[in-house]
């Protein structure tokens, strides 16, 4: 053991903590000299687990989701300032600097669209309302209401070696943005990347005391520790995923568990795809890229690639000329395009998996055993493999197994059936891709095969040029797939938020549900006095403030006029005769837009005031028609209200328009822009 390579510090309790015994040593993927050390032995556990529970998560749920979102943002600034030290460090991983890039700025980039979700689509509140109130009485006394609120407990996150820094940021974004703090625990692998990535974002200050913490070495007896307001995300392999999932305590107190863990991505080339088609290099590239970048080491790498029996020859021609091209080496040399593994032990498990996999297949490209020439014989260096499987319905091994490395099995399908039955054949995976420029085979393979994967891709030469690829999970979309991909689900959004937070159905009656939910709701009081809404600024606005206009009559010359002036001659609106023939008319109605104009015009407050904006509307229904002769009124309530900086907040307004006889005419919510 080299005694001077620095010991990982894990961060816990408010402090840096540094092991002194059990120490593992961590080797580079390049020559396998000591890069850290590292264990976690003498950390207590129960006490880790507490201090996020009783000062991360009270300091983390004071915070709206906007403040929280205000912190991502800094954490993903306080990394992209520093990204060189991450760089530096990764070098050690065997990523070239594009596989550092995926991992480094990728994992910031990954905080910022989460940082600006937050902002953008969440509430400037600590709860989440969810749909509609349901109504539940005939009078209206009560309501229902789903809605979530932060889980009170320690997301626990298990991260993979192939994205230290990426694959805690995409966890830790929506965890902290529900308001959850987090005990990170990376793979030792590549934990001196991770933890220099929380070294600069404990350094930023950002961060309440005790919303993060970062464990460098083994979990201990932490999943003892562990309640039903915990969730464990975890990402690897499968074995581990399953132990996990069975610890007593797990299963004992429900613990929340999301599992990414191994998957036998597959794409397939669409029937319609010839070597003269756009589609066919595409899909030659994308297995090539795929095979390559972070040298295969990830999660959602193509290991399946399905062609046409009939171009199998042309597609391994076509792959072989392109893998001829990769150059295998220290990154750090000029031209070399693919690094190294993680681990002289994760290429042991390569080499294992290829020889299990050659028991179905034959090897058509790259020599597993061989290291590629002029690399260091002490780095894990491996040539891109990739297999062809003619019979792979008689091929178990390469539907199950997955060798975690640049390596992939090209198989032939006989008619569309057969490739969906092929893909599906991988038992649950986080991505399949698709190339074909044939809507009706997108169509057959999304209903035949999306339900067994997490995310599809349809790549074509309309969308080749800004596609984000077969491999690149996004913030904005769900990560995660069904059966052997571990059946978990994270990022897609705002929904990877809801994860860490809890949905509950709220039951009452309008007054105490709109108190709860910062939302009035229809039946709970009303304010009306003198004083106009929009004479109010937004912090004098109180929910369930009214504003109930006069009648306004609506005559056949008003719906004329709206007609000519506005270009809107529908036949429903100027031809007597057309209109009664409508089911839904009696004769002649006035136009939608109308009476939202009539409207306008009834609620308004015309003087320059708090009220900056219209930005919208919401929800929109017409629900009964106006014919020429009736009256409307509207019914103005002020219903929720969004702080979005230090000099405006958004209102929800609901607009109710009725009729003479008090008949909903139309309903719809009203969004304005108001002063402070
Ligand atoms: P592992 O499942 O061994 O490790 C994943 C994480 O779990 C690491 O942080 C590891 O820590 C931790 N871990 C292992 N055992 C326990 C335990 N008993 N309790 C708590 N935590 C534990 O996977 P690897 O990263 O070593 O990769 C192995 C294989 O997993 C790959 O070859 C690949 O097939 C698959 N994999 C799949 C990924 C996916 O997203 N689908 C991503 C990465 C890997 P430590 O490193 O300290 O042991």
């Amino acid at each position: 053991m080299n005694m001077t390579s620095p010991i990982l510090q894990s961060y816990v309790l408010g402090g840096w903590y540094t092991s002194s015994t059990g120490l593992t040593v961590i080797p580079s993927a390049l020559d396998g000299a000591d890069v850290a050390r590292i264990s976690s032995a003498g950390i207590d556990f129960a006490a880790a687990a507490a201090y996020a529970r009783q000062t991360g998560g009270p300091a983390l749920r004071a915070l709206t989701f906007h403040e929280r979102a205000k912190i991502l943002r800094g954490l993903a600034d306080a990394i992209v300032a520093r990204k060189e030290e991450l760089y530096a460090l990764s070098a050690h991983t065997g990523a070239t600097r594009t596989d550092s890039w995926i991992d480094i700025e990728g994992g910031a980039a990954t905080l910022f669209t989460y940082a600006s979700k937050g902002r953008r689509e969440l509430p400037n509140d600590r709860v989440l309302v969810d749909g509609g109130v349901e109504a539940l009485s005939k009078r209206g006394s009560f309501v229902g209401q789903h809605l979530y609120t932060s889980l009170q407990g320690v997301a626990v996150h298990i991260n993979a070696f192939n994205f230290p820094a990426w694959g805690m940021l995409e966890k830790l974004g929506p965890t902290l943005l529900a308001g959850v703090p987090a005990v990170v625990k990376p793979a030792t692998a590549s934990a001196y990347v991770t933890e220099h990535c929380v070294r600069i974002m404990i350094e930023s200050g950002l961060l309440p005391e005790g919303a993060l913490q970062l464990i460098a070495g083994s979990t201990g007896n932490l999943l003892d520790h562990l309640s039903g307001q915990d969730v464990v995300s975890f990402t690897g392999s499968a074995a581990t995923a399953q132990k996990l999932q069975n610890h007593p305590v797990m299963a004992r107190e429900s613990v929340r568990f999301v599992a990414e863990r191994d998957s036998l991505n597959a794409t397939v080339l669409g029937p319609d795809a010839t070597p003269e088609t756009a589609e066919f290099d595409l899909f030659v590239k994308e297995i090539v890229r795929e095979m390559t970048v972070k040298a295969g080491q990830k999660c959602t790498a193509t290991r399946r690639a399905f062609v046409p029996v009939a171009k199998m020859d042309a597609v391994e021609a076509a792959l072989r000329a392109r893998l001829e091209k990769v150059v295998v080496g220290n990154p750090a040399q000029e031209g070399v395009t693919m690094g190294a593994l993680i681990s002289a032990s994760q290429l042991r498990d390569v080499r294992e998996t290829i020889s299990k996999l050659a028991q179905d297949a034959t090897i058509v490209f790259g020599d597993p055993n061989t290291p590629p020439s002029g690399t260091d014989p002490n780095g894990a260096f491996i040539t891109p493999v990739l297999l062809r499987c003619d019979t792979p319905w008689a091929a178990p091994n390469v539907h199950e197994m997955e060798a975690f490395g640049p390596v992939s099995t090209l198989m032939p399908y006989t008619d569309l059936v057969d490739a969906i039955a092929l893909c599906n054949r991988g038992a649950g995976s986080l991505v399949m891709s698709l190339f074909t420029y044939d809507p009706e085979v997108a169509v057959a393979v999304v209903e035949g095969a999306a339900s067994f994967h997490g995310r599809v891709l349809i790549s074509d030469r309309d969308c080749a040029r800004e596609s984000t690829g077969h491999g690149s999970p996004l913030p904005a979309l769900v990560h995660g797939g069904p059966g052997r991909a571990g059946g978990g689900e994270e990022m897609g959004g705002i929904r990877g938020v809801k994860h860490y937070m809890q949905r509950t159905a709220l039951q009452g009656s309008p007054r105490m549900l709109s108190a709860v939910t910062r939302r009035w709701i229809a039946g709970a009081p009303e304010v009306e006095n003198e004083i106009h809404p929009f004479r109010q600024s937004f912090n004098e606005l109180r929910q369930g403030k009214t504003f109930t206009s006069p009648l306004r009559v609506i005559t056949l010359d008003d719906i004329e006029h709206f007609a000519h002036f506005t270009g809107d001659t529908f036949y429903a609106h100027m031809d007597e005769e057309a209109a009664a023939a409508n089911p839904f008319f009696p004769g002649r109605v006035a136009h939608g837009y109308l009476i939202l104009s009539f409207a306008a015009g009834l609620f308004v407050d015309p003087a320059p005031g708090p009220v900056l904006a219209n930005y919208g509307l919401e929800n929109l229904r017409f629900l009964k028609p106006v014919s020429p002769g009736d009256a409307i009124k509207v019914r103005l309530t002020a219903k929720a209200k969004n702080q979005r900086n230090a000099e405006y907040g958004e209102v929800t307004w609901d607009a109710l328009v009725s009729n003479q006889d008090g008949d909903t005419v139309a309903s719809y919510e009203l969004l304005t822009m108001n002063a402070l």
